[in-house]
């Protein structure tokens, strides 16, 4: 993720990566409280483009608030930082990660002061093809009465890390999760769609970590003519369907091969994710996507 060059920012300053220091003491480290998000750099005509940039900044910001964490930077001074850290770096194709973590602090209070941290790294992956084998995991999603849900916290990821784990020594690539209440949620670290007889569905929210990926691909759906219905979905009605695919800043569109060793009725090629995959791409690599009415 870094090397000697790399700059970072960490609280109010532009440092080398190798340079900086956190506290053992932090919050965040013994308790999971921090919060991040997983924004993207792409490379466009006009030059790097970020791509949803006030989006992902405005939901860190909320996301930040609702764990009292406080920040003291606006979504704007957020969005510029980034922009000359792409710079510092070079970085025209690139994976950026802020997060706020707490200070030294052993009990469960919320802390009154915090840390910021945006790195970059480069990366210009383009997943697509890379079909996946899932199963769905033995692990449900977090009830969303337990905490905020909707929220990137740190903490929370560690569900995602042992059905990750799970799921490869069974020997698949990836997982899905259901819910608290046995419906569909979502994968891992992207959200799940699945298509049967020309409509595109997707779990509803509520249960859900509700992606910026996602709602592009409603739109994308809509300007294919494309209906995406949300809502309740058993691990049955995944039995016998044509395609699915998880989407998410990192997963882009990632088509998915079988289920449970269950195979797509239709080859990726066929699929409405695979054309949604190919707009998705055009959308993001072109520098004046972000006035296109439909995302
Ligand atoms: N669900 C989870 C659990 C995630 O970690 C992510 C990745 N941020 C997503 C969904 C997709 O969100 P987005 O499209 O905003 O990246």
């Amino acid at each position: 993720y870094y090397d000697k060059d790399t700059v970072i920012f960490h609280n109010g300053e532009f440092i080398k990566a190798e340079e900086a220091k956190a506290d053992l003491f932090s919050q965040s480290l013994h308790y999971g409280n921090g919060v991040f998000d997983a924004v993207r750099a792409y490379d466009t005509a006009l030059g790097p483009h970020i791509f949803k940039a006030r989006q992902h900044y405005t939901r860190f910001v909320e996301a930040a608030k609702t764990m009292h964490l406080n920040l003291d930077y606006s979504v704007d001074e957020l969005v510029g930082i980034t922009y000359q850290l792409l710079e510092e770096n070079g970085f025209k194709d690139a994976y950026v990660r802020p997060l706020v973590y707490a200070s030294a602090n052993m009990d469960l209070t919320p802390t009154k002061t915090n840390n910021i941290f945006i790195a970059a790294w480069r990366w210009d992956k383009f997943l697509g093809k890379d079909l996946l084998d899932i199963t769905i995991s033995t692990y449900t999603r977090p009830s969303p009465y337990s905490f905020n849900v909707e929220a990137k916290i740190s903490g929370h990821y560690i569900n995602s890390i042992v059905s990750i784990a799970e799921a490869k020594e069974r020997g698949f690539d990836d997982a899905i999760l259901l819910d608290v209440e046995g419906y569909v949620a979502e994968g891992t670290g992207a959200n799940f769609f699945f298509e049967k007889g020309g409509k595109l569905y997707t779990s509803q929210k509520g249960h859900i970590y509700p992606g910026i990926t996602r709602e592009v691909v409603f739109g994308i759906a809509k300007s294919l003519g494309v209906e995406v219905v949300e809502g309740q979905y058993k691990p049955e009605d995944l039995n016998d369907i044509d395609g699915a695919f998880f989407t998410g800043t990192a997963a882009q569109i990632t088509g998915i091969s079988s289920i449970d060793g269950r195979a797509m009725k239709k080859d990726w090629d066929d699929t409405i994710g695979c054309e949604v995959f190919e707009k998705y791409r055009q959308f993001v690599t072109q520098s004046e996507y972000d006035n296109y009415s439909i995302i």
